[in-house]
């Protein structure tokens, strides 16, 4: 069962969250401010190795957990 870390636009509260479907644009509701302005981090786990099956991934990465500098 995949677990996804979100941040909420709004309120910048950073949660996880069961996320069971492929679909990118399904939304996830913030638990604090029911925001629905979420976005969906890297995992926690799982990311980090360059599974080529997700083609890249840094698309979403902000900070420095992508470690290629
Ligand atoms: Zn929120």
């Amino acid at each position: 069962m995949p677990i996804y870390e979100f941040e909420c636009s709004k309120c910048k509260n950073v949660f996880e969250a069961l996320f069971t479907s492929r679909d990118d644009k399904v939304k996830v509701a913030c638990p604090v401010c029911n925001s629905k302005r979420t976005k969906k981090l890297m995992s926690t786990f799982g990311g980090k190795f360059g599974n080529a099956s997700s083609g890249g991934g840094c698309n979403t990465c902000a900070a420095t957990s992508c470690g290629t500098t």
